[in-house]
């Protein structure tokens, strides 16, 4: 099987975040600002939000601070984006109204319709091509360099949680950006994966991988991979092969990941806590912060707004797991098989039962981010140990004890 490509020892864990490529400031104090040496959330979420979030709140530990949560889609949804274009329609509005001079983010590459490549969006057009999902680590950051020499005075950054929290720190503590207001949308963001495996994965979930332009993991426990000839090909996630089980497949940096739901970013928006309905494209918005306000605000009369749903208890679900996770990130097997963990025709029943008696909404999203922490807190602790203290904020722990779990 492929390795992970090499991260030089100087920078250890590393999510390619785009940040060391940049040539205006030396690579080191890059590094300096980089969330896998000064660990997630802590001291960080402190200073953005005057406080770190409370242990004492079953919610706010799993999703961060908010000021609102809620269900949306744009009434006219933006064909080409993930979901119904939320992010896109927030980049377009800012950028219109001059509130941001250019965006940070990504555009697909021309080679390959699932991989990125970095943008400073300039024009409207520009804009509009960054819609849709990159699901490769990506080089976000980079960009940031064109916008320094371009002299802007405000941007707006859309990135996952590991953007975030190194753009965060950097600009607190180096001179380069400070002149600069910058504003952030952030994804939602797990199991990620490197460039160079990508078409390994796809090759072992899909039946024609090089038709699949798209791929989304998602609340109906199937993956959804659809093809240039408009067919949806849905995977049960317990019918894959069992060689997608190896946490080796996974960057080490998204398997040592603590924040799904971008908890630093002034506004998140993602669909996890979303129903799934095949006829909608409803998403699921967490404003944060008062930048986030303001981004999310001229773009609400286009919206169809709703309260959440679901109920919050997921318990017997995630300990139902948790005895085979631990156990998965502990033993660090040899070979993993290449045949399916269940027939496909097993998993479809297994996935629609759930789909029906499995926790649903906001309980969906408390399932997946403990199923998450839970797995990533034990690879750590495994194959990491000495890095354990660092990078795991202190509500994962909180989290671990409440179901009973060895610290
Ligand atoms: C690997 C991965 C896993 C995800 N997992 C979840 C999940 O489990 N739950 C959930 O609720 N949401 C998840 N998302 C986010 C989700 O897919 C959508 O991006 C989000 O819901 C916004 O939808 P939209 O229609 O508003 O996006 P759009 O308007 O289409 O805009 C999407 C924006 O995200 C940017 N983007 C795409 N890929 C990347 C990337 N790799 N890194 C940084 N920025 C990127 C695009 O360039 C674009 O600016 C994931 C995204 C990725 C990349
Ligand atoms: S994650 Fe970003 S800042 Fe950290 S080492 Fe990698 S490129 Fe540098
Ligand atoms: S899973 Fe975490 S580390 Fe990996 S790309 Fe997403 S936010 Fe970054």
């Amino acid at each position: 099987m492929m390795t992970e490509p090499k991260s030089t020892p100087e920078k250890g864990i590393c999510s390619s975040c785009g940040l060391c490529s940049i040539k205006e400031w030396p690579m080191h104090e890059s590094i300096r600002s980089c969330v896998f040496k000064n660990g997630w959330l802590g001291g960080r979420e402190k200073k953005l939000f005057e406080r770190e979030r409370k242990l004492d709140n079953p919610e706010e530990m799993r999703f961060g601070i908010t000021k609102e949560r809620f269900l949306a889609q744009l009434k006219k949804p933006m064909p080409g984006a993930q979901w119904s274009g939320i992010i896109t329609a927030i980049a377009q509005t800012a950028f219109d109204s001059d509130l941001v001079e250019g965006v940070v983010t990504l555009h697909r590459s021309g080679k390959n319709s699932f991989f990125s490549e970095p943008v400073l969006a300039m024009t409207p057009r520009d804009i509009d091509e960054s819609k849709g999902n990159k699901p490769v680590l990506s080089p976000v950051l980079r960009s940031l360099q064109d916008a320094v020499r371009k002299n802007l005075k405000s941007i707006l950054v859309i990135g996952a949680a590991c953007h975030i929290h190194t753009l965060r720190d950097f600009q607190e503590r180096f001179p380069y950006l400070q002149q600069m207001k910058v504003y952030t949308v952030g994804i939602p963001c797990v199991d990620n994966v490197h460039r160079n495996r990508f078409h390994w994965i796809l090759q072992r979930m899909s039946k024609s991988p090089e038709t699949a332009f798209h791929m989304e993991f998602m609340a109906d426990f199937r993956i959804h991979i659809r093809h240039t000839d408009g067919s949806v090909e849905k995977i049960p996630f317990f019918s894959l092969p069992e060689e997608l089980s190896n946490p080796e497949i996974f960057p080490k940096a998204c398997m040592a990941c603590f924040d799904y739901l971008n908890s630093l970013a002034d506004i998140t928006v993602g669909y996890l806590a979303a129903p799934f309905r095949s006829n909608e494209k409803l998403q699921w918005i967490l404003v944060r912060t008062e930048k986030g306000g303001q981004l999310l605000d001229p773009i609400k009369d286009r919206l169809e707004r709703y309260p959440e749903k679901g109920e919050w208890e997921c318990r017997d679900a995630v300990l139902k797991n948790a005895e085979a996770i631990i156990a998965a990130m502990k033993e660090q097997k040899a070979s993993y098989s290449s045949k399916r963990k269940m027939p496909v025709w097993a998993g479809q029943i297994l996935a629609w039962v759930l789909g029906r008696k499995g926790p649903k909404g906001i309980g969906f999203a408390h399932y997946s981010v403990d199923f998450h922490l839970i797995r990533h807190y034990y690879y750590v602790k495994y194959r990491y140990p000495e890095q354990l203290t660092l990078l795991v904020p202190r509500h994962v722990r909180s989290i671990i004890q409440e179901y009973g779990l060895p610290l």
